[in-house]
């Protein structure tokens, strides 16, 4: 089989070129960070191909325009997807790193390719900037998989490996063979170039799913918090709610009510009673554990999921949030006004066949506090009613 590897190049570039206007016209159905790191992507894949395709001409045309110029828009198609990529991974972009990489290495190619032509250390220079880019990627995934990781950062991950071996094998025959060059077919060679011809359908692919669970992430973010308090909604506290109780686990649940609410919004108006609840959620996030959920049930009720606790646990943080909210002076409208909350507690017993079970204790808990007459902690009877 004989491969002709500058033909591999051409195929690699009118690859990316078809992919890129795709991506480029599916930018302006998005807004915000997918919009930017989309159209970075798109912009790396027109990159590519006018690289691959000027470095195809090695020979054909002058060493400026398949040297200098082909280095020049590659190396900053390989910062930009860096920084696409360091996007995505949430970490931040470090534009100024990524530039003077690309700067340094671009001007040693011209160096090295122009002035004092040396293949090999013009080889060289380019695996350290792609080193370089390669550490300033793969450091942050490493994160993101040891935090669970996902299939579309595996696939990167993959991706870039293939790169690195690509480029590893290409090092070893530079250091061995006596006679190198970019269109010679060497096994590095052919290796480097079959990548360059698949990397913009694999890496595309693998950045739109981590893009996808980006955006499915942030979805689902959107779709558990309340957009007033911040704290997680309702479904996001059954879901939460379900999973405690499914590890078996001691649970306790404690409901807040604001007392006598009406009277603040009757007053103040609506505005600044959704301020004061948004306060008071605020407040009693600083007095929870790390892995206490809390979250709004609806109105000016809160629901505390305290994993891993018994009834004196929770009573103890029950009796804390009811003292540090009665000690909360609210300033509305230059008046000092005085707010408090009455809490039911219920501690998961084996007769509570589920979370809801619980959350039904601690309401009719809750309802005894009020009826006891408000700003107090009541627990529920450790047998279900
Ligand atoms: P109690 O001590 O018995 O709990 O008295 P309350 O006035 O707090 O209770 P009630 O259930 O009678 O009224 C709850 C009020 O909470 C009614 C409504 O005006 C107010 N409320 C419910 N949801 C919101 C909200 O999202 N924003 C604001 N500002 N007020 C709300
Ligand atoms: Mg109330
Ligand atoms: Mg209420």
């Amino acid at each position: 089989m004989h491969l002709d590897l500058a033909t591999l190049s051409l195929l690699g570039a009118l690859q990316a070129l078809l992919i890129a206007p795709l991506l480029l016209l599916a930018t302006r159905a998005y807004t915000g960070r997918a919009r930017t790191s989309l159209r970075i992507w798109g912009t790396v894949l027109v990159l590519q191909s006018l690289g691959w395709l000027l470095a195809a001409l090695r020979g054909q045309v002058s060493d400026w325009w398949s040297i200098v110029l082909a280095n020049g828009v590659l190396i900053v198609s390989y910062a930009e997807t860096a920084r696409a990529l360091r996007l995505l991974l949430e970490v931040p972009q470090r534009r100024g790193w990524l530039a003077a990489i690309g700067l340094a290495a671009w001007l040693g190619i011209v160096w090295f390719g122009v002035v004092q032509p040396d293949y090999r250390t013009r080889v060289c220079i380019a695996a350290a900037m792609l080193g370089c880019y390669l550490g300033m990627l793969l450091w942050p995934l490493r994160h993101a998989l040891r935090r669970g990781g996902s299939t579309a950062q595996r696939v990167m991950l993959l991706v870039l490996a293939g790169a690195a071996v690509a480029w590893g094998l290409r090092l070893h025959e530079l250091a061995t063979l006596p006679q190198v060059g970019l269109l010679r077919p060497t096994p590095g060679n052919i290796a480097n170039m079959v990548y360059g011809t698949l990397e913009p359908v694999f890496a595309t692919l693998g950045f739109l799913l981590m893009y996808n669970e980006a955006a499915q992430a942030e979805l689902r973010r959107l779709a558990r918090t309340d957009p007033l308090t911040g704290t997680f909604n309702r479904l996001a506290l059954d879901e939460e709610g379900a999973r405690m109780f499914g590890t078996g686990a001691g649970l306790a649940v404690l409901m807040l009510d604001a007392d006598h609410f009406k009277a603040i919004n009757d007053r103040f108006g609506h505005a600044v009673g959704d301020r004061v609840l948004a306060t008071l959620a605020h407040g009693m996030g600083t007095l929870l554990r790390p892995g206490d959920i809390l979250g709004r049930v609806g109105g000016e009720e809160f629901l505390l999921l305290l994993p891993r606790s018994d009834l004196d646990d929770a009573r103890a943080l029950a009796e804390a949030l009811r003292a540090h909210v009665a000690t909360m002076s609210l300033e509305l409208d230059g008046e000092v006004q005085p707010i408090s909350v009455s809490i039911g507690v219920a501690v998961r017993t084996p007769a509570d066949r589920d979370a809801a079970a619980l959350v039904r204790r601690a309401d009719r808990a809750l309802y005894e506090a009020k009826r006891a007459g408000r700003n107090r902690v009541v627990a529920a009877d450790e047998a279900p009613a």
